[in-house]
Parts: structure tokens; C-alpha cells; sequence
């Protein structure tokens, strides 16, 4: 067996596992060409929670009512909350 000389301080991932920081730690929110809006109809369920991919969705009280709430630092614009939303209460906006 070949002595393995890599030196490198990078953590080894075995397949399957995961990396100690998760993409909170980068600022994915530089990635976003779409943009998506929540709008009012937004019933609070929290199933785009659950699929947002970045972790960046929270459901928060708005105005009394239950709300998502997206932190743009984070939400790359992939749009998967659109189309998981039941109710389509999250529209596309193009990023400025
Ligand atoms: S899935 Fe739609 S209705 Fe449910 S919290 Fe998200 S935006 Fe609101
Ligand atoms: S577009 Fe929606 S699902 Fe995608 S990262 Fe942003 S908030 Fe999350």
C-alpha cells in the first residue's frame, strides 16, 4: 500500500457525509439572478420551509398573521419555494 503523503489540513468527507459548515456560513445570496416575493396570500403553512435549500425561510408574525419570511443574504433564487408553495403565494421578480 502506497504511503499516503497529502499533508493537506482539509477535513476528509467520506461519501455520503457532510462538511462542518453549512452554506449559512457563504453568502449564497450573491448568487441570485430571480427573486422571490411573498405575497400577502402567503398562508403561513411552512412547506417552502421545508424545501428551501439554503435554510433562509422563516415563518415569522407579520402584521398579526403568519408569515414566510426570506432572508435575501442567503436565498440564491433557485425558486423551489415557488413551486412548492400550495397556494402560489410567491411570485418571480427579476434581481436588480
Ligand atoms: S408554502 Fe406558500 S403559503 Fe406556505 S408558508 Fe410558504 S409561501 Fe406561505
Ligand atoms: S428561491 Fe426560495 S427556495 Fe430558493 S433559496 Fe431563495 S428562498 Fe430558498
Amino acid at each position: 500500500m502506497p504511503k499516503n503523503n497529502n499533508k493537506s489540513k482539509k477535513p476528509k468527507i467520506s461519501i455520503g457525509g457532510i462538511t462542518a459548515k453549512t452554506t449559512l456560513a457563504n453568502k449564497t445570496g450573491a448568487w441570485r439572478s430571480k427573486r422571490p416575493e411573498v405575497t400577502d396570500k402567503c398562508a403561513g403553512c411552512g412547506v417552502c420551509v421545508e424545501y428551501c435549500p439554503e435554510g433562509c425561510i422563516a415563518i415569522q408574525a407579520v402584521k398579526g398573521k403568519r408569515k414566510a419570511v426570506i432572508d435575501y443574504t442567503y436565498c440564491k433564487g433557485c425558486m423551489i419555494c415557488a413551486s412548492v408553495c400550495p397556494i402560489k403565494a410567491v411570485i418571480e421578480k427579476q434581481e436588480k
